[in-house]
């Protein structure tokens, strides 16, 4: 009592510290000392010959060093530049760390043998996919007021990058699905008939199928609307289509939706379309996906499966009787058959539904974070010399140990111990071969160096070469690490070359 509040010039939440002043330069030094911490924790696990493996420890690296920057991504991700490449600074060390490569490992090769994106890109991305989670948040986000017009504004940094991103796929911001506005849809009554009937095996022959469906129908839906919907996805077009015994609808839709997205839209669409005033309607689809997430609905649920459901909440307010029952596709269900055949006929010309989720924009921007790691190498200087190379997680199943993953990752970077290595760091001051008379790098010993061709032979007997097929260093990476019996040929021979 009676003690005045102290004054402070800056207090942490959430992680975070708010400052007076130069909240930025306060922020990075907090994280870049929190992450230098665990890096040296990182460090101390980190063996070169025995301890964690190599993908678990890039596990590690994401999860506990990179990931001090995601829970602030959306404002970190304002930050000047070169405060960002501190970011990109700590994510190089740890995963160098992590994947037992030296300090002069460049960082392009660094992150595509760790399947990586860069830190900075990353963060900027993860700001994006949270301002969009908003966005679907609709009334229900601090950015909306009630009757849907915009309460908060985004900084031009923000809207700029959903600007850049939107359109890129092109998307209108007015066509992301939006959670329903009010909460009934998350108590519908509607049945949803996964495993009830006998023709609801996939494993039965196609005509007992079909007879067990007619029959079920007759016995137990006789007084039911009957509307079957279907979705299809080729590389250029992705198109729904519905179908009653009065009417039917196709409609293509933005490519970028994913096949479980396209069969909850055609399902929305149809009860937007198809029925009138029936009493009881009958759904029929063969997306088990589909149904199994509305039969598990939840807040959390897909946005386009809590839109389903709020139509759903709607007619059941007028005392309509709805049930969805899943049919196994491709099982000669005629109803099923022609909203395939109706979904597959669609072409580029016909009208164009713009809706999508925010989901599927989110798993469009993973992929196309990953591709530009992969750009960013092939556009590089050492492609013309490595090739396509592998990244440690899909070799790693054909490794024995830690050992064998820093060695391979050392060969395939170039980074391996050698005299030429070490001289061009200024460590060696002979860089020759003494037999040879030539630079004694990794190429040189494996692939050239007359001392070892009688290894290279048998090493080439194994894999069912002949010497030509190893006279580039890219093509002798591309052959070990196409298979486990390539990598284990090599790793029967690696001590013969003297590089370890
Ligand atoms: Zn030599």
């Amino acid at each position: 009592m009676n003690v005045p509040l102290p004054w402070k010039t800056e207090i942490k939440y959430l992680g975070f510290i708010f400052s007076k002043t130069n909240q930025n330069n306060i922020n990075i030094k907090y994280l870049r000392t929190k992450a230098r911490r665990k890096i040296n924790t990182l460090k101390s696990i980190a063996y070169k010959t025995y301890g964690p493996r190599t993908k678990d420890l890039i596990s590690i690296a994401n999860n506990s060093i990179c990931s001090l920057f995601f829970h602030n991504c959306s404002t970190i991700n304002k930050w000047l530049a070169t405060h960002l490449n501190i970011c990109d600074v700590i994510q190089t060390t740890a995963l160098r760390t992590a994947m037992g490569l030296p300090i002069w490992t460049p960082n392009i090769i660094l992150l595509k043998l760790a399947a990586q994106e860069t830190l900075s890109g990353k963060i900027k991305r993860l700001a994006t996919q949270f301002f969009l989670k908003y966005i679907a948040y609709g009334a229900h986000s601090p950015l909306y007021r009630n009757d849907g017009t915009q309460s908060v504004k985004l900084t031009n940094k923000d809207s700029s990058a959903l600007d850049q991103i939107l359109p890129a796929f092109n998307i209108d911001i007015n066509h992301i699905i939006k959670f329903p506005i009010t909460l009934d849809c998350l108590n519908i009554k509607c049945e949803i008939h996964l495993h009830s009937f006998l023709f609801q095996d996939k494993s039965l022959p196609k005509t007992t199928i079909e007879a067990l469906f007619e029959d079920t129908i007759r016995t137990n839906f006789s007084n039911f609307f009957l509307i079957a919907t279907d979705a299809s996805k080729s590389p250029q077009i992705t198109s729904i289509a519905g179908t009653s015994s009065t009417n039917s609808f196709t409609y293509r839709l933005q490519h970028i939706n994913s096949i479980f997205s396209a069969e909850a839209l055609a399902l929305c669409q149809a009860l937007d379309e198809l029925p009138n005033d029936e009493d009881s309607v009958l759904l029929l689809t063969d997306s088990l996906s589909a149904l199994q997430a509305l039969a598990n609905l939840s807040i959390k649920s897909h946005k386009i499966i809590l839109r389903l459901a709020a139509k759903i909440a709607t007619r059941e307010k007028f005392h309509q009787n709805i049930v969805l029952l899943w049919t196994p596709g491709h099982a000669d269900i005629k109803w099923n058959e022609k909203a395939d055949m109706l979904a597959r006929r669609v072409s580029e010309s016909d009208l164009n539904i713009q809706w999508v989720s925010v989901e599927d924009i989110i798993t469009q921007l993973k992929v196309h974070s990953e591709n530009q790691t992969d750009t960013t190498y092939r556009g590089s200087k050492y492609y013309a010399t490595l090739g396509d190379i592998p990244s440690i997680q899909t070799i790693a199943p054909w490794l024995k140990n830690r050992r064998e993953d820093i060695i391979i990752a050392r060969i395939i970077s170039r980074m391996i111990i050698t005299p030429a290595l070490l001289h061009r760091f200024g460590l060696n001051d002979n860089p020759l071969c003494s037999m040879c008379k030539c630079d004694n790098s990794i190429e040189h010993i494996l692939l050239y160096c007359r001392k070892y061709s009688l290894i290279r032979q048998s090493l080439c007997h194994r894999l069912h070469i002949n010497l030509v097929g190893i006279s580039m260093f890219k093509s002798f990476i591309s052959i070990i690490c196409s298979s486990q019996h390539a990598i284990r040929a090599l790793f029967s021979l690696v001590k013969f070359f003297d590089i370890c």
